[in-house]
């Protein structure tokens, strides 16, 4: 940090509430309730009341001024709100038999104290009624004729002029960066305008800026007037810290009337030209929204209830402004609210939100009025109107992640924050994002637009440093004169309407998103309900079926022991065919409980050498190999990630088959493996009787078969176990065939097993 910019951190921290000065056209007095004992006065009281202030201190109210005007002080004293005594004339001799008549202005300061502060009377007493009254009476009946914000600002200040009669009056408002903007002047003719002429932030210094939402009217009647100080300069009973006696604060000057402005507002004003001035405070929702600044080039004085007039003028009429503000955008906030609605229907009835927002008129650029919209969903981009590359999009949105962590982020100068995005100003100066997930955006772009802002004096010069009695010091800027800057890397700005409304739709979709999750999770629960009850069915079913077959199967063979020598021979016959049922039923009971056994959950996934499992499977049917001298080979198997039992078991239906399937020629089998991008591609290959390829689908299905059981034995349940297996490790299955000309069944196997497909990962 320079020192330049220390000095400037300094004045947004100065306190100038507690400077102990006051403006020398009145006198400020400490009181000490309930005797009114003087605590502490300003020194000038010598001057204007000529009592000396170290006589005046210890005396109570009543020795200055009569018992009457006290007691009549004391009765309105006693009650909390102030604004039926503020002001109340009060007549003080100062020798002999003059008067003085002054307004007195008491308040309680934050320590507690009474403060009472003489400002003198304006003699004519009807004045500021009757001011008050024109003020506003004339603001009211224009109010209602006026078209626009910005001609009802006007009719503000020629008002405010035409009583207060200063030089210039203006209407500044404070831009979000808290830089201000003069949004109507009216001033004598032959002054400069300054209407339109942007000032920097640091022009009213953040404590002047919260005085001023304290105090909503202030007076400098004499910006050239030499302040005075207070006697005695600490007072003796304000802000003394417990178990610290020693230590005594300033006295709190925060509500008063005759605080002195800062130096350096002070000579900001009169670098200005301006001799005194009258300030306006205008709140909107507890915040500083704006000023009514009056000016004049020599020193003026107003008297406090016109002051008041005015302040309640402020108030009535700003409260006009902010509605005026809300209604200027009533027609745009209802059709953004329709458009918004649209959205959630069509985000609704969408398979994803995605296509609801980008598919349909109108679209998500609607909704904000931007040039380019983009969302992420789950790392993929869908892109609508201008917007930059997906690449810049990628890095944009990393820097989303780590910098904003709120529900919102808007800007129109992105450039600003993230300088990468200077590349792409063109598409993508304004950016309005939301984050609805780590991994899910919605941003919205609007291009550069070049401004030229009118800056009363160089804005990046506000303060300079000046030499004064040997010391460097800082001081406002001496030339206010209009100085043009052009300002790039720049969008129109986001309406405070669109933003409201990109926060609803963030709000739609998180509860859009909420409720599919919550469908999907219901179909889950579903799903594994079912399977449960399946497996329960199977292997219930395989049990209890087992047994009384076993039982059949035990008395037939009894039958057929005992009862040999009586049977004919279709009895013997029908016997036998009552054992080969049974032994059928029992096949396809063992197959059915194969089939319900092969599930996800059961599944171990491991490295696993397919050539072992070929190996295995090659073992358990050796019997039939060696019968139907098949020859079989196999090329490339790879090691893979699968469940190794799984997998020797498709070897086995697949090469069982082969055998059970073959034609006249001699008998041979191939097994291969081949790499794909992101897969195992497995393939058993025989030169068997083949499949007519109308066929190639109904084959995995369960107890689908194409033959007679008499041509060829079997279940139908062999091919529908290879499927299930290969689902459960998210790969596929299929054949290809023609008929007498052999069969190749093909399957994959994932490189990075079963999560690879699933998560996209
Ligand atoms: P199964 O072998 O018990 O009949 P599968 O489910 O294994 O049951 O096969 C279903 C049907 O597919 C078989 O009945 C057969 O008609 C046909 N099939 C299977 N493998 C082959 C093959 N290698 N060659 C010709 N046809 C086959």
């Amino acid at each position: 940090m320079t020192k330049f910019q220390m000095d400037l951190a300094k004045l947004e921290r100065e306190p100038i509430h507690t400077q102990n000065l006051i403006q020398p056209h009145g006198v400020l007095l400490v009181l000490q309730e309930p005797d009114l004992e003087i605590l502490q006065v300003s020194e000038n009281i010598s001057f204007i009341l000529k009592i000396a202030p170290e006589i005046a201190v210890g005396k109570t109210l009543g020795d200055i001024l009569d018992p009457f005007q006290v007691e009549r002080l004391k009765t309105g004293l006693s009650s909390e709100n102030f604004d039926y005594i503020n002001p109340t004339k009060v007549w003080v001799r100062t020798g002999g038999d003059d008067f003085v008549v002054f307004d007195a202005v008491f308040h309680r300061n934050v320590d507690g104290l009474l403060i009472l502060e003489l400002e003198p009377a304006i003699s004519q007493e009807n004045i500021p009624f009757l001011s008050f009254y024109h003020l506003a009476r004339a603001s009211i009946n224009q109010l209602e004729e006026t078209k626009n914000l910005r001609e009802f600002c006007n009719i503000i200040v020629k008002e405010v002029r035409k009583v207060t009669e200063f030089d210039r009056v203006m209407l500044y408002r404070f831009d979000e960066d808290g830089h201000g903007v003069v949004l109507a002047e009216e001033k004598r003719e032959d002054m400069e305008s300054y209407l339109g002429l942007h000032y920097p932030e640091s022009d009213i210094p953040r404590p002047a800026r919260k005085l001023l939402s304290s105090n909503w009217i202030r007076l400098i009647p004499d910006a050239k007037a030499i302040a005075v100080g207070m006697y005695p300069p600490v007072n003796p009973q304000s802000g003394i810290i417990q178990d610290e006696p020693s230590i005594n604060q300033p006295l709190d000057l925060t509500h008063s009337i005759l605080r002195s402005a800062s130096p350096c507002h002070l000579e900001y004003l009169h670098n200005m030209g301006v001799g005194s001035s009258l300030t306006i405070s205008l709140i909107k929702e507890g915040k500083l929204w704006g000023l009514i600044a009056c000016h004049h080039q020599t020193a003026k004085y107003v008297p406090y209830e016109l002051r008041k007039a005015c302040e309640f003028l402020g108030r009535v009429v700003f409260s006009e402004i902010s509605n005026r503000e809300e209604t200027e955008d009533y027609d745009y906030r209802m059709r953004l609210a329709y458009i918004q609605s649209q959205l959630i229907d069509y985000m609704s009835e969408a398979e994803n939100f995605v296509e609801g927002l980008v598919s349909y008129e109108p679209n998500i650029l609607d909704l904000t009025n931007a040039q380019g919209a983009a969302i992420c969903n789950n790392g993929q981009w869908t892109l609508l109107g201008k917007t930059p590359i997906e690449e810049d999009l990628d890095y944009l949105v990393q820097w989303l992640q780590r910098n904003v962590h709120e529900e919102i982020f808007v800007t129109d100068s992105l450039a600003n924050y993230y300088p990468d995005a200077d590349k792409y100003k063109d598409v993508a100066s304004g950016l309005l994002a939301i984050p609805i997930s780590q991994r899910n955006y919605l941003l919205w772009f609007r291009p550069e637009v070049i401004q030229t802002v009118n800056w009363g004096g160089n804005p990046s010069k506000a303060y300079e440093h000046s030499h004064s009695q040997g010391t460097l010091r800082l001081s406002p800027r001496k030339s206010f004169e209009l100085w043009k800057e052009r300002v790039r890397l720049t969008s129109l700005p986001w309406k405070k309407v669109e933003i409201q409304s990109a926060l609803e739709l963030r709000k739609a979709i998180v509860n859009i998103i909420l409720k599919q999750a919550d469908e999907l999770a219901q179909l889950a629960r579903d799903l594994e309900r079912s399977n449960a009850e399946l497996k329960r069915f199977a292997y219930v079913a395989s049990h209890d079926l087992q047994e009384p077959l076993n039982h059949v199967s035990n008395y037939v063979q009894l039958l057929e022991m005992r009862y040999e020598d009586k049977l004919d021979v279709s009895g013997k016959e029908f016997i036998g065919f009552a054992v080969a049922g049974v032994s059928l039923m029992q096949n396809l009971i063992d197959d059915v409980l194969a089939y319900s056994k092969v599930d996800l959950q059961g599944a171990e996934f491991t490295l696993t050498d397919a050539n072992v499992a070929l190996e295995r499977a090659l073992n358990n049917l050796q019997s039939s190999i060696r019968k139907s001298k098949a020859e079989i080979t196999c090329h490339n198997l790879p090691t893979v990630m699968a469940d190794s039992t799984q997998l020797m078991q498709m070897f086995q239906n697949l090469i069982g088959n082969g055998i059970k399937f073959r034609s006249q020629r001699s008998l041979t089998i191939e097994i291969n493996a081949e790499r794909l991008d992101d897969s195992w591609l497995f393939s058993v290959k025989d030169n068997g009787i083949g499949i007519e390829p109308q066929f190639s689908d109904r084959i995995f299905v369960i107890f689908q078969r194409l033959h007679t059981r008499d041509e060829y034995p079997g279940t139908g349940m062999g091919l529908a176990i290879c499927k299930k297996i290969v689902e459960c490790h998210r790969g596929n299955i299929w054949v290809e065939s023609e008929l007498d000309q052999g069969a190749t069944f093909y399957f994959t196997i994932p490189v990075g097993g079963k999560r690879d497909r699933r998560d996209g990962r």
